[in-house]
């Protein structure tokens, strides 16, 4: 058990069947972008641990950056703005491969889409640790999935529960 503030996790998915999975998550990746250099692009904070496993075992000829993003409600019509904090590198003509944590409704990643399309990028992909079933709400190009998991609230290995737990090694879900 794993005690974060108020809150007690019990174990879900340990670190060495991550590590297991995410293998194979590089693999699929590497066969699908032979010969091309993809922008791996790693959203901050929850996927710095699963970005840094992820992008051990890629062998691809390309670059890793990170960006931090910020979502609020815009004034136009399009509803939510997110923001990419961070976000310096060229992407005009790159295929991107964004790395997250975990995709919950979809929402996110919804928006984020139409910053990389502004951006020009040739092509997006999502590689998510964690999925939950909410995220059919959204048309997504999710090409590589960890796991999908229940909608329970889950910390670990990169994920918080109101800013700790993100170095609890392993996938840790709420006690009812
Ligand atoms: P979405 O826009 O897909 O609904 O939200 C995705 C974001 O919500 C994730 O990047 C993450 O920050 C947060 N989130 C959703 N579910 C969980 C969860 O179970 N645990 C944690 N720690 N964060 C979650």
């Amino acid at each position: 058990m794993e005690k974060v503030h108020d809150k007690t996790f019990k174990p879900y998915i340990n670190s060495s069947r991550i590590i297991e999975r995410t293998k194979e998550l590089a693999d699929k990746i590497n066969a699908d972008y032979e010969g091309r250099e993809p922008v791996f692009l790693g959203i901050l904070n929850g996927s710095f641990i699963f970005a840094g496993e992820l992008f051990k075992h890629i062998n691809l000829n390309c670059s890793i950056t990170f960006v931090k993003l910020a979502s609020y409600k815009g004034t136009t019509s399009t509803g939510n703005i997110v923001t990419a904090i961070g976000l310096e590198e060229i992407l005009t003509n790159k295929d991107v491969i964004i790395i997250e944590d975990i995709v919950d409704t979809g929402q996110t990643m919804h928006h984020f889409l139409k910053t990389l399309k502004e951006r020009e990028a040739a092509s997006a992909s999502i590689c998510t640790l964690l999925r939950k079933p909410d995220a059919v709400q959204f048309d997504l190009p999710i090409d590589y999935i960890g796991f999908d998991i229940p909608d329970k609230f889950v910390v670990g290995y990169g994920l918080d529960y109101d800013g700790y737990g993100r170095n609890i090694d392993g996938i840790y879900q709420l006690e009812d």
